[in-house]
């Protein structure tokens, strides 16, 4: 009996120990990707995505400190840190005073970090995990601020924030050539996917482009995509077998569901799901592994029905462009040509009636967006989906965990909880401000 006893004990703390230990942590942010997103992608793939495999899903409320309907650097600071700021801010409370990211706290304990983009690295979602600025349009100083960190692994696209202003693409206005102070500091730097393949280990910065990467659906050869930008990040950040910390963006989901374009929304939540599914397969072989799967907001509105009991999926799956891309190269003006290239990519007849709004549009169009905006909500009227907007609404998005505690993720949570939980189950040392309550300088929402 008593030896049953200590058996039985012995099981229960290995079940404990196993169970709360979290050695490496994956944060995964799609931008702009609500529920719908992520459902939509599902319904035109037929199957359901990585991220839905898990068993435990929460929701995440996204609301910033000056308003209901965030945006990406107030989002972004609140994933990354814990608190709520002000639109537009990153790193940063409203009133100006720094808040450490989790990424840098535990760099900071010898935990190595990377982060993987498809955006500028300068943009709005990775410089929150680096980045303390009072305006996320200061990418010149982020750049600055990025290879200040010394994260272990940096990949994406931003050169032009990177290269002295003498250098033809630059967008600084100095001399600063930070790609040498970079390599100065023991960074390998690469700017083509081949080159990628070939870095071993060591610290890496990969810029893949001058400004973003190519859209998933239109990847250049030489530009890796999201995938094998984590497969060769997991592999330098687990080389050793030291604890990492991982932070992947699916950065341009939150693009295509601004032009309200259902191809693009598609194809960049598959290319962000594909990411995922190398993460779970790393997390096989590294039980050890927290991967956790959430949106800094929701964008676009995007509702799976507008009517009629209905969706076509059928000619939803026909879609064939993103709308940027087929505008560039289809011209409104060019009657014959234009309906039959809305028939090829589209599957879509184009009325007369309708011929004549789009080219009305293009004729009287404001900004370089309204024609992509209205000719991106008109296909999407043809298949009954639905749009409430081209920017981003304050409905919560949803959270997947994957791996040990990720029953902390289940419920309703706010977006500051999010990093809070990921440090006390990675056992952060408690200079993270855990006990301090997110400050929020607007209203006291709830
Ligand atoms: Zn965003």
């Amino acid at each position: 009996m008593k030896r049953l006893l200590i058996i039985l004990m012995l099981v229960l703390l290995v079940t404990f120990v196993t169970a709360s230990y979290v050695k490496n942590v994956i944060y995964f942010i799609g931008d702009g990707m609500g529920f719908n997103h992520v459902y939509f992608a599902s319904i035109l793939e037929g199957r359901p995505l990585n991220m839905m495999k898990s068993q435990h899903v929460g929701i995440v409320k996204t609301f910033s400190a000056n308003t209901w309907v965030t945006d990406s650097a107030a989002a972004g600071t609140a994933l990354a840190t814990g608190f709520k700021t002000n639109n537009g801010m990153i790193g940063m409370l409203p009133n100006g005073e720094l808040v450490p990211s989790i990424a840098e706290i535990l760099k900071s304990y010898g935990v190595k970090v990377g982060i993987v983009v498809t955006c500028r690295v300068t943009h709005a979602t990775p410089a929150a995990f680096y980045g303390h600025v009072p305006d996320r349009d200061m990418e010149n100083e982020l750049a600055e601020q990025l290879i200040e960190s010394d994260f272990d692994v940096v990949m994406g696209g931003g050169m032009r924030h990177f290269i002295p202003a003498s250098e033809k693409g630059s967008k600084r206005n100095d001399g600063k050539d930070l790609i040498a102070i970079a390599r100065e500091r023991g960074y390998t730097v690469v700017t083509k996917k081949s080159e990628l393949a070939q870095v071993e280990s060591g610290k890496v910065l990969a810029l893949f482009a001058s400004s973003h990467l190519a859209p998933a659906s239109e990847r250049p050869d030489d530009q890796p995509m999201l995938y094998e930008m984590v497969e060769k990040a997991l592999e330098l950040l687990s080389r050793d077998g030291e604890p990492f910390f991982l932070m992947v963006e699916g950065s341009q989901i939150d693009w295509e569901a601004h032009g309200n374009d259902p191809y693009g929304v598609w194809k960049e939540v598959v290319e962000f799901d594909e990411a995922i599914g190398v993460a779970l397969e790393f997390a096989k072989k590294n039980p050890d592994t927290l991967i956790v799967v959430t949106a800094d907001h929701e964008t676009g509105g995007l509702s799976t029905s507008t009517g009629s009991y209905a969706l076509d999926v059928d000619k939803l799956r026909e879609f064939k462009a993103n709308t940027d891309w087929f505008l560039a190269r289809y011209n409104v003006e060019d009657k014959e040509k234009f309906i039959a290239a809305v028939k090829e990519f589209y599957g879509i007849d184009v009325s007369e009636e309708d011929y004549a709004q789009l080219l009305n549009i293009k004729k009287t169009a404001k900004s370089a967006y309204d024609l992509p905006n209205a000719f991106g909500r008109y296909i999407s009227s043809k298949v009954l989906l639905g749009w409430t907007t081209f920017d981003h609404t304050s409905d919560p998005v949803p959270i997947f965990a994957f791996g040990p505690g990720s029953e902390h993720f289940t419920g309703w949570l706010d977006n500051t909880d999010v990093p809070r939980i990921i440090a006390r189950l990675m056992g952060c040392p408690l200079t993270y401000p855990i006990q301090k309550e997110p400050i929020i300088a607007g209203p006291v929402l709830y």
